[in-house]
């Protein structure tokens, strides 16, 4: 079993922090919370581009329905 080497309190296997003082356990490299950032970009240039990925995504999402409310309102105000 690991322990803690901050404080000394004995972890679990797969504990990736001390669960009594919050110490990261880093006698343990398998246990990557999340995978490294897209090359170097990261920031703001990273921020833009996710930002515009999410743009892309909500016009793609919200123009058929658009263009749907439209469309049926437009047939409806014709019918009548
Ligand atoms: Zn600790």
């Amino acid at each position: 079993m690991p322990y803690c080497r901050q404080c000394g309190f004995e972890l679990s296997e797969r504990a990736a922090y001390c669960t009594k003082c919050g110490m990261p356990v880093e006698s343990q490299p398998s246990v990557t919370p999340i995978s490294k950032p897209r090359l170097e970009l990261a920031g703001w240039g990273e921020r833009l581009i996710a930002w515009v990925i999410d743009m892309i995504i909500l016009g793609a999402i919200l123009a058929p329905i658009k263009f749907f409310r439209i469309d049926s309102m437009a047939k409806l105000h014709l019918g009548t």
